[in-house]
């Protein structure tokens, strides 16, 4: 035989951004080996793939699966949107390494076993069995914490070399860059300089620096501006983490991406990526001011008992002098109709915003959302709106934008399968190409205001080539021959997400098949079990 596998008939959209064509796939050895027509008995296997569409497997650029794909390395959630390589360590949060001072709270949650000490470990550890091809980020936060704790001061000369030599040895260990969270403690405690000295290590390896900058809201052309100079300073790419502006910087993607073009003219490479829901979820508790969070649920009810601490509680809220999670800006400018009830201890106020929920019973939302604390002990979870809209689809049109979900490889069964409130992790991909090609809305995810925004063609081209041109992959992302058979057959106008803020452990439907390396994952829409995912090392794949 002369393949393993033809993908028979597809309509073949091969992620640089041309137009579809019709096409056979051979692929042989894990590699695409043949793109046109093929004689189908040169094959063991063959899928039919007449009407449907054929793609790259997509990257997702920004995930956070460090620990899930140890915990279950199946992948479901991400794989089953067609997902077939994974870039982990974002945000300033890595797995590896986990030396000295570090501590790992996922792998707390989720009971793993950390067992790995450097990158190179935690990679090994990956290539005992991984649905998808993992790429690794090193985490500006973890390094920090590995030398320093969560201590909040510049480090000494000293720290600040033991920090380079970490970030050297997960560079020579395979990282593709750094990555930081300057909103978080303890990667919010560094200064510019300490970052552009940990890049410059990293310029050295050739990666690049991704980064969910100091500030998406009222701050975020300074962030930005700090982001781009890091880059230029220290002579490395920028990737802009899930880009679009928050409350309080709406309408603002216009000047951030013109800030970017003219950092590219001047030769600074700057892209960024996105997801497309516009709510995030945080629990009822995160909206208080941090010192009336002190204490638990216990002290929180205590203090909302009282008619003067709630008094001082509403005006803190009003003012927000310490940034609070996002949905804060929404609490700040009385937008309660953009905070929504997402779990509670009783049913009746789930799925309901707090403006509504005020309204019936006949208070303000401010006490609306005291009294409802109360009642459930502090327990709860809120989704709040703060993406706008427009922003988004700007984004999504600008030509160096990527899709990366901010999501994790879930499962709805077993450890991973409870507490994490958002769809994001379930539906990105599908939900893009839903919302932003088909222009097809779902009104049960609430403000799913659809439009046809980008073809097929750039959408594939943002979840495929483009992220793998910023790993440097130069054989993944792409269906042509020579490349890694990371392969999605798919029907467009039937793919969707179907996971939302309230039922977010729903598989996407649509995604009929799934190669990795040229081996199924998914098969006529069903995880098959096997795990023939690699760890990928910068400078490993052909550029
Ligand atoms: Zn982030």
């Amino acid at each position: 035989m002369v393949y393993d596998l033809v993908i028979h008939d597809g309509l073949v959209v091969d992620g640089s951004g041309r137009p579809v064509f019709r096409a056979d796939l051979g692929i042989k050895d894990g590699r695409i080996v043949e793109l046109g027509p093929i004689n189908p008995d040169e094959s063991v296997h063959r899928i039919d793939a007449s009407g449907l569409v054929v793609a790259p497997g997509f990257i997702d650029i920004h995930s956070h699966s460090d620990i899930t794909l140890i915990a279950n390395p199946r992948a479901e959630s991400k794989v089953r949107q067609g997902v077939t390589t994974e870039v982990v360590g974002n945000c300033g949060g890595s797995a590896a390494p986990f030396l000295g001072l570090a501590k790992d709270q996922e792998a707390e949650r989720y009971g793993v076993d950390i067992d790995w000490r450097s990158l190179a470990e935690y990679l090994e550890r990956l290539e005992e069995g991984v649905a998808v091809n993992v790429a690794a980020l090193v985490g500006h936060g973890t390094v920090r914490q590995c030398v320093m704790d969560m201590e909040g001061r510049a480090p000494t000369r000293g720290e600040l070399e033991e920090m380079k030599e970490l970030v050297d040895g997960a560079m020579r260990d395979g990282a593709f860059g750094l990555s930081s969270g300057l909103v978080y403690p303890p990667g919010r405690y560094a200064e510019t300089g300490e970052l552009v000295e940990l890049c410059r290590v990293v310029a050295g390896h050739g990666g690049f620096y991704a980064s969910h900058i100091r500030g998406e809201r009222e701050t975020m052309i300074e962030a930005l501006g700090e982001a781009i100079e890091i880059g230029e300073r220290a002579g490395v790419p920028v990737q802009v983490s899930h880009h679009p502006a928050k409350i309080g910087a709406w309408g603002r993607s216009v000047e951030t991406l013109a800030m970017m073009d003219e950092a590219q003219s001047r030769g600074v490479d700057v892209t960024c990526d996105m997801h497309p829901y516009i709510g995030g979820s945080t629990s009822l508790s995160a909206l208080l001011p941090p010192w009336a969070q002190a204490g638990g649920p216990e002290r929180i009810v205590e203090r909302l008992r009282r008619p003067e601490k709630r008094g001082r509680i509403r005006l803190d809220m009003m003012e927000e002098k310490v940034p609070g999670p996002d949905p804060c800006g929404l609490v700040k400018r009385g937008m309660w109709e953009k905070i929504l009830i997402s779990a509670y201890p009783e049913d009746w106020p789930i799925g309901r915003n707090l403006a509504e929920l005020a309204a019936e019973m006949g208070v303000d939302p401010f006490d609306a959302y005291f009294d409802l604390l109360e009642v459930s002990g502090a327990a709860g979870s809120v989704v709040g709106f703060y993406y706008n809209e427009e922003d988004i689809r700007n984004v999504l049109r600008h030509p160096r934008s990527m899709i990366g979900s901010d999501g994790y490889a879930l499962a709805p069964y077993g450890v991973l399968g409870g507490g994490r409130n958002h769809p994001r992790s379930y539906g990105t991909f599908p939900m893009v190409i839903r919302k932003y090609v088909m222009g097809v809305s779902r009104p049960e995810l609430v403000y799913d205001e659809a439009a046809k925004v980008v073809s097929l063609e750039e959408a594939v081209m943002k979840m495929t080539s483009l992220p793998a041109r910023r790993l440097k992959q130069g054989d993944r992302g792409l269906v042509r021959v020579g490349c890694w058979a990371d392969v999605v057959v798919f029907d467009p106008e039937k793919i969707t997400d179907t996971a939302t803020y309230l039922d977010p452990y729903m598989y996407p439907t649509g995604m009929e098949h799934v190669l990795v390396n040229g081996v199924a994952v998914i098969s006529g829409g069903e995880h098959t079990g096997a795990l023939p995912g690699k760890p990928l090392r910068l400078g490993s794949g052909r550029s």
